[in-house]
């Protein structure tokens, strides 16, 4: 599994450091910054470059400004923040290449910090154009990357930079990624029970296949389990479900059989006969065991694989949990993904949210102090737990 080194393992004592960091941050109405979550998972990472008399040169993008500069996508309303929660002086630069730039970068001293302007404001970025990484790449001695959630692409600043710098090293958020979703996922402490809810086999069936030869129990909910139903020969009703997927699932479930790894699908189903998302509201609803009757669809598990899927992450050591059990966005159907949330943060073991809506599940249950780790990832994360080698994790030296 991938070991890569990281700021540990090096003295940057005056060195220009390079900082791939995630400050895709949202912004209010008025361009202040409304969440610093992702600002704050940079500070340990920011302070040990410090504590080192680095000299650091941070660089993010934020939102999909599309190669041009879009003024209610710049960086500027970050750095104060910053700065305040550092308790140190962050000097914001207009852009991130140019002579400008380089002037302010030569002129810094080891502990100084400077945030450059948003990446996405040049096409060259995304791109990973040649020019456009050699001119950031120019700026500096060392390359560090703290930015996980951008890790699977190989953009500018996640590939073309670390390609043509020497020493390319991971600051602490990505190494924690690695541990949890990497080590902790492929030597795990047993049982491993991993939980996989979400709309659809198809985003998921990549990482099913690859879970099936670490875990011991795969525990399915959310939309996808309708795909499952119908590979079962169960009916579905209403229910969002892929038919042209029945196959994938069916050799999911052949595999687990071979690997003699316990498969669960949903044994009820919370149904309704009308579902408004936009209103966030459902119209009758009742519980169905087997199968769903036509006219109604499946919004949530049932309260009986409720306590089952409790339980069962209950006498795990190691869960691995990504994606709802249903439609969590709406009060009516979303007791089952919070129950589920609650059973991963009171388990004993290791337990470990893999990115995107599940985050969110768990940050608005209240219980997020209660886990062992939080993905940054939401793609990043899938394509990580499918096995696959991220361009921006594979560019980094080797420990
Ligand atoms: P994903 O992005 O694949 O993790 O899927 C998350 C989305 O799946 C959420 O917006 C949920 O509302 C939706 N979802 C989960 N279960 C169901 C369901 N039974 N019917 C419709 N949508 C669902």
């Amino acid at each position: 599994m991938t070991q890569v080194k990281t700021v540990d393992d090096l003295d940057l004592s005056g060195k220009k450091v390079f900082v791939r960091v995630d400050f895709n941050v949202p912004l209010d109405a008025d361009g202040s910054v409304s969440d610093d979550t992702r600002i704050k998972a940079a500070l340990p990472t920011i302070k040990k470059l410090y504590e080192q008399n680095a000299k650091i040169i941070l660089a993010s993008h934020l939102g999909r400004p599309k190669g041009e500069r879009v003024e209610s996508m710049s960086l500027s309303p970050v750095a104060p923040v910053l700065s305040e929660r550092l308790g140190l002086p962050v000097l914001f630069l207009n852009d991130c290449i140019g002579t400008d730039v380089e002037e302010a970068i030569n002129g810094l001293q080891g502990g100084q910090i400077v945030l450059l302007e948003n990446l996405r404001f040049h096409k060259g970025e995304t791109e990973n154009d040649p020019q456009f990484a050699k001119e950031l790449a120019s700026l500096a001695d060392v390359y560090v990357n703290d930015a996980f959630g951008t890790a699977h692409r190989a953009h500018a600043s996640t590939f073309g930079v670390p390609d043509l710098l020497p020493v390319k090293i991971s600051g602490y958020l990505i190494a924690k990624e690695l541990e949890f979703l990497g080590q902790k996922t492929s030597s795990p402490d047993r049982p491993f029970t991993v939980i996989l809810g979400g709309a659809k086999v198809s985003d998921k069936i990549m990482v099913i296949d690859a879970l099936l030869d670490k875990a011991d129990t795969i525990i399915i909910g959310g939309a996808m389990a309708y795909t499952f139903a119908l590979a079962n020969g169960k009916k579905v009703g209403d229910s969002l479900s892929e038919p042209d997927k029945v196959e994938l699932a069916r050799s999911a479930l052949q595999k687990a059989k071979e690997k003699g790894v316990r498969f669960l699908l949903p044994i009820d189903t919370l149904g309704t006969n009308s579902l408004n998302f936009d209103q966030k509201t459902l119209g009758e609803t009742k519980v169905f065991e087997g199968d769903i009757e036509d006219g109604w669809e499946g919004v949530d598990i049932g309260p009986k694989t409720t306590e089952l899927y409790a339980k069962e992450v209950a006498g795990a050591k190691t869960v691995l949990w990504n994606g709802p059990m249903g439609v969590f966005e709406i009060e009516d159907s979303s007791k089952g993904t919070f129950a589920v949330a609650q059973a991963v943060a009171d388990g004993d073991g290791i337990s470990i949210i893999g990115g995107g809506d599940s985050v969110k599940a768990i940050n608005r249950s209240g219980y997020s102090g209660q886990v062992s780790f939080m993905s940054t990832g939401g793609g990043a994360s899938l394509e990580f737990l499918e096995g696959k080698s991220l361009p921006g994790v594979s560019i980094l030296d080797p420990k």
